[in-house]
């Protein structure tokens, strides 16, 4: 795995453990259902001839997936301190319960979703395909706010459907680099596409 070659996603020191993206007490609470699960990998270009559309079926539940990306250090402290402090927020919601969540409930469950983004970008193999910035990264690392993410949860009964992984690259255009809506869907327009930078991963348990 290419990632593995360098160090820690967030602070760079090695050596690199492995993590439970969701945590392995999390099984208590919500059950593996499956053997097997669909990764998509979506990136969207402004030329949809360019856009790269990939899917698999991976081994095992999404629940138990693992990335080699974090140092010990990173895992065992603030990782774990944030996973700690989301816990008790978390647990009524994977059972069900009707529950208030409060402004430091809500900043902890976000922190929990976003540090779990952060790593479970990296169960994709092709480090070309990272979509979050080292800044944003970085910031994290340093508690300091992301002012771009948006985080939104909401109840889901699976029933008919299986768990999926998808992670959507979009570009995202400066407001003066932004085509009137009858170029936006005009093949031919010939403006430079701008790196990858926002990125969208929805996980269905
Ligand atoms: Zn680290």
């Amino acid at each position: 795995m290419a990632t593995g070659q360098h160090g820690c996603i967030f602070c760079g020191n090695k050596p690199l453990t492995k993590e439970h993206i969701w945590g392995q007490w999390i099984t208590e609470y919500v059950s593996r259902t499956t053997n097997k699960y669909a990764f998509g990998h979506v990136v969207a270009h402004k030329k949809p001839e360019d856009n790269i559309e990939r899917s698999s079926l991976r081994a095992g539940d999404p629940i138990g997936a693992n990335v080699r990306v974090v140092c010990g250090r990173c895992n065992n402290e603030w990782m774990s301190q944030l996973q700690e402090k989301a816990k008790p927020h978390l647990i009524p919601l994977f059972k069900g319960e009707t529950v208030w969540l409060n402004k430091s409930a809500q900043a902890a469950i976000a922190d929990w979703i976003i540090m779990a983004t952060m790593t479970a970008e990296y169960i994709q193999r092709d480090p070309s395909m990272i979509a979050i910035s080292q800044t944003d990264r970085n910031k994290f690392f340093e508690r300091k706010p992301l002012a771009n993410w948006k985080v939104w949860i909401a109840p889901f009964q699976r029933k008919h459907w299986i768990g999926q992984w998808v992670h959507t690259s979009v570009p995202i255009y400066p407001s003066e680099d932004v085509p009137p809506l009858t170029a936006m869907v005009d093949p031919g327009q010939t403006r430079k596409t701008p790196p990858l930078s926002s990125v969208n991963c929805t996980l269905t348990l």
